[in-house]
This record gives C-alpha cells, sequence and structure tokens, in this order.
C-alpha cells in the first residue's frame, strides 16, 4: 500500500509521525493532509533510511539542491561532494540531474551517500542511452524506481496540446525545459504523442509499486521575462491540474513544478492560479527569477522570487546557483545556492500560516543575541555560523561591538541612555 492510500485510511504511518513531530503539526492533521494530496512525503519503497520530508501546506517551505554530471564535465566523485555538501549546507532534498558518464552508477551513488529524499528526471536516461522511445522512456522511469529514487520529474504537461497552445502564441525564449525539449523532440520525430501523457495510466502503476512521488514537471516554463504568464504556461497548469487529480485516485502522491522567469508582480497571482488548476497540489519551483539580466547572480534574483513565491503559497525551492546559465557549478556554487535559498525559504516561512511562530522564534533568538552584544548568540542563531564567524573575525579586531560603529555602538548607547532612566525623567 502507498503511504497515500495508508493515510486515505485513517492511518499513520512512522513518515508521518517523523515529519509531525519536527514541524510541530498534528499526525492526524498531517495524515488528513496527505491523505487529501495537499502534502507529499516522497520515499520509494527499496530505499532505505531517507529523512521523511514533508512538502506542502502548513509546513515549512523546504529546498531542494541539483547536482549531476554534464557531458562536458564528467566527476561522478565531485557531483556527489556537492550532494554531501548541499545537505550539510541544509537541503533538504538532492536532485541528480545527471547527463553525463555512466549514470546508473552515479545515480547509486548519490543514493548511497545522502540522507535526505532523492529525486530524478528519467527521460535524460532515455535521451542519453539514444533511446528516446516509449519503451526506452519507460524502462528509464522503472530503473530509476527500481534504484530507489523518492521522487521523479516526469513532462507530463507537454504534450500535443499544450504545445498547440505555444505554436499559437510563439514566445521569445521557446522551450528552456531540458525535459521538455526532450519530450517536444519526441512527439516531432514519431508523431505521436508524450509517452508519459498517453499512457499515463501506465506510469501511475510503475509509481504505486514503489511508491514514487510524482513531480509534475513544468516544460513549458518561462525562460525569459518577456514570456512569464502566457497561454502555453497555464494551458500547461490546467493538464497538469487533471493529472494530479488521477495520480490522487490511483494513491499515488504527486507534486506539481512551477516556472522559471517571472516579473515580481505577477508572481502571486501566478502560484495563487497554479494552486487553484492543480486543487492545491504541493508546488515546487524553479526561482522564479525576477529578471533576466543578472548572469553571476541569479541565486539572488531566484531568492527574490522565492520570497513572494512562498509568501503566496509555494512549497518547496529549487536552488539556483551564481553559476545559472553560464556553467555547470561548482561545489562552492552549490553551498551558496544552498544558503541563499534557504533565507528565501525562511523569509517566507516567517509569514506563512502553520509554520511563522515556530519561524519567528529563531529570529527573535538571533534579536535578542544582538541586544545583548552576544557574539556567541548570534552566532548559534545564525543560518550560516561559520560565514558570520568568519566576517566577525576576519580583521582580527576583538571589541564587545562590531568595527562598524565600535565606540558609537547603538545598541550600548541606547541601552546606557535607557539605564540611566530617559523617558521615565
Ligand atoms: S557596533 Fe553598530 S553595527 Fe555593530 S552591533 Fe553595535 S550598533 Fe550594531
Amino acid at each position: 500500500m502507498t503511504l497515500m492510500q495508508e493515510a486515505k485510511r485513517g492511518r499513520v504511518p512512522g513518515e508521518i509521525e517523523a515529519v509531525a513531530k519536527r514541524e510541530g503539526i498534528e499526525p492526524e492533521k498531517l495524515a488528513a493532509l496527505v491523505a487529501a494530496g495537499r502534502v507529499v512525503i516522497p520515499r520509494n519503497i527499496c530505499r532505505q533510511g531517507p529523512r521523511p520530508t514533508g512538502i506542502g501546506e502548513m509546513l515549512t517551505v523546504k529546498v531542494n539542491v541539483n547536482v549531476g554530471t554534464s557531458q562536458n564535465l564528467d566527476n561522478p566523485q565531485g557531483e556527489v561532494e556537492k550532494a554531501l555538501a548541499a545537505v550539510a549546507a541544509g537541503a533538504d532534498a538532492v536532485m541528480d540531474l545527471s547527463t553525463g558518464g555512466d549514470l546508473d552508477a552515479l545515480r547509486r551513488m548519490i543514493l548511497d551517500a545522502v540522507s535526505v529524499p532523492v529525486g530524478s528526471v528519467p527521460i535524460y536516461n532515455a535521451a542519453v542511452k539514444k533511446d528516446l522511445t516509449a519503451q526506452g522512456m519507460f524502462n528509464a522511469l522503472e530503473k530509476h524506481a527500481k534504484d530507489g529514487v523518492d521522487f521523479v520529474t516526469v513532462h507530463v504537461g507537454v504534450n500535443k496540446n499544450t504545445l498547440e497552445r505555444l505554436a499559437l502564441d510563439p514566445r521569445v525564449m521557446g522551450v528552456v525545459s531540458r525535459g521538455g525539449s526532450l519530450t517536444m523532440k519526441y512527439i516531432s520525430e514519431t508523431g505521436e504523442d508524450n509517452p508519459y501523457y498517453s499512457e499515463y495510466d501506465y506510469l501511475l502503476e510503475i509509481a504505486k509499486e514503489y511508491d514514487l512521488t510524482l513531480s509534475l514537471g513544468d516544460g513549458l516554463r518561462p525562460g525569459c521575462i518577456e514570456d512569464a504568464s502566457d497561454r502555453a504556461k497555464y494551458m500547461e497548469f490546467i493538464m497538469l491540474g487533471e493529472l494530479v487529480k488521477r495520480a490522487r485516485a490511483a494513491g499515488v502522491q504527486a507534486m506539481v513544478e512551477g516556472p522559471g522567469h517571472v516579473p515580481a508582480d505577477e508572481i502571486e497571482t501566478s502560484v495563487r492560479a497554479m494552486k487553484h488548476l492543480t486543487d492545491s497540489a504541493p508546488l515546487y519551483l524553479l526561482g522564479p527569477l525576477v529578471t533576466d539580466i543578472a548572469p553571476g547572480y541569479d541565486h539572488i534574483t531566484a531568492a527574490m522570487g522565492g520570497v513572494i513565491a512562498g509568501m503566496a503559497g509555494a512549497d518547496f525551492l529549487c536552488a539556483t546557483t551564481p553559476s545559472e546559465h553560464l556553467d555547470l557549478p561548482t561545489t562552492d556554487d552549490v553551498i551558496e545556492g544552498t544558503y541563499i535559498t534557504r533565507i528565501a525559504a525562511h523569509a517566507a516561512d516567517l509569514t506563512r500560516p502553520g509554520v511563522r511562530e515556530k519561524a519567528r522564534a529563531s529570529d527573535l533568538q538571533m534579536a535578542r543575541a544582538r541586544a545583548e552584544l552576544d557574539w556567541n548568540g548570534q552566532f548559534d542563531a545564525a543560518i550560516n555560523p561559520a560565514r558570520a564567524k568568519q566576517i566577525r573575525h576576519r580583521r582580527g579586531v576583538e571589541t564587545d561591538t562590531c568595527t562598524m560603529c565600535s565606540e558609537l555602538c547603538a545598541i550600548r548607547l541606547a541601552r546606557e541612555a535607557m539605564n540611566k532612566g530617559i523617558g521615565r525623567q
């Protein structure tokens, strides 16, 4: 029985208990959210031990980090190192997006190495093995499931119907999703529809067998500000809403992926529409980047969008690194992207129903330590204590204030004035 089927029967399996305890929510309430498909807890019956992680309503916003080889850069050990670095920096999940070298071996190395849920994109395997056929795509899906992957991206929304909308409303950048473009290649070369869409019931059978969570990919996500919020994107969401419903009916957990590049003033509408069209399925966003002109800083443009999206209801943010659009990320890029995305997720949590009180307690801890000029307390409360310590001590000047104001420390001067009775005179 899948986790969702158990929850539908009113049971509270261990994964739900564990997530409820960590998030501070009643286990029965969480089980009801899982049963309704509003929370997913990715798990695969073939994989033991990943930390149960809940994604969705009433839970903190989670962060995924992508790793993986490319056809130019194939260093499997380096990618495992990045995955471990991401988890050490607080990533809640890791996706292996490898397209270079021995994909099967690296996937298993990452699954063995990390303690968090692992996701993947099976169509890459089919493409790399030059078997971009319906059978090749399903073989890849089943292989990933057997290896123990906890969630898979399947670009089911890229099909003849949505592509017709795209053709009628052309974009500046067309399709920027790798999985989306591979699906288009399949459709254009065979004349057949996307097999993951046309044979969706079969896909659900495989997912059910392994209790695999589906991440319904946004193959038509806009790749630039000019293309945001167009008809193809919304058509894909209408389609994904239908497919979420079918997954839930089959007892398969499903979340939905979203864009991409979106101007700040369209993000809230976009997130609310996606939530509405998918009956509040957990929403996993790749960004959204709020401008196109900041290569080298796209971890920041994505974090800006991530905060707004998280405030509007997005549940899962995919980390963007400073290398986005430029190069395969280094380990340092991955660490930087993980922390920046965690900051965005936390900023959203400060406003998020069900979690804001707990999230605000961390900020209060920092504020109290700052008010006391308690440096160790500030490091303890910091999202990245090592970075805070390194900056604090880098000049070797040790004072009880910081070198910004030194003897003119506003906090200390104001406290001394208050202690002398100002305001009570
Ligand atoms: S020295 Fe200035 S910046 Fe540093 S803690 Fe005091 S008020 Fe804040």
